[in-house]
This record gives C-alpha cells, sequence and structure tokens, in this order.
C-alpha cells in the first residue's frame, strides 16, 4: 500500500480513496476562474494534494505533484 514517511518517522497511508489524510488545496486566483457548474475532475485537476500528519501535525505539501518532493510546514512549539 502506497505510503509516505513524515520527517517524525510516521508513516501517512496514501491508499485509502477518499484519504482522510489527505486535503486539497486551490488558490484563490485559480478557483476564480471557476463558474456555474463545476465539474469534480477538472477541479480535481487544479488542485494540490496536502498531507496532515497524524502524529506531530507537520503538513506535507505537494505544490508540483505527487510525482514531486513535497514541502513540509511544521506547527510552531
Ligand atoms: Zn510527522
Amino acid at each position: 500500500m502506497p505510503k509516505e514517511l513524515c520527517k517524525c518517522g510516521q508513516f501517512i497511508d496514501l491508499g485509502a480513496i477518499p484519504n482522510p489524510g489527505e486535503w486539497l488545496l486551490i488558490s484563490d486566483v485559480e478557483y476564480d476562474r471557476y463558474t456555474g457548474t463545476v465539474d469534480a475532475e477538472t477541479l480535481y485537476t487544479d488542485m494540490k494534494s496536502m498531507l496532515l500528519c497524524p502524529h506531530c501535525g507537520r503538513l506535507l505539501v505537494y505544490w508540483q505533484g505527487f510525482g514531486s518532493e513535497y514541502t513540509t510546514y511544521r506547527p510552531e512549539e
């Protein structure tokens, strides 16, 4: 089953669809291009994936898509 390793050592499951640990992001500018009835699959292609580590709370954001490296954001102490 596909999974991602967080820097804290926690594995984050990527296999579930929908994935309870994954969030989808879209910029306000990109979203503003949509009007009326929106096709969910088209909207999905414009969104970026973000994982929330259930152990440390880090956010792993795939700005360039799942095939590329992610950028990590860690909560303040
Ligand atoms: Zn973590």
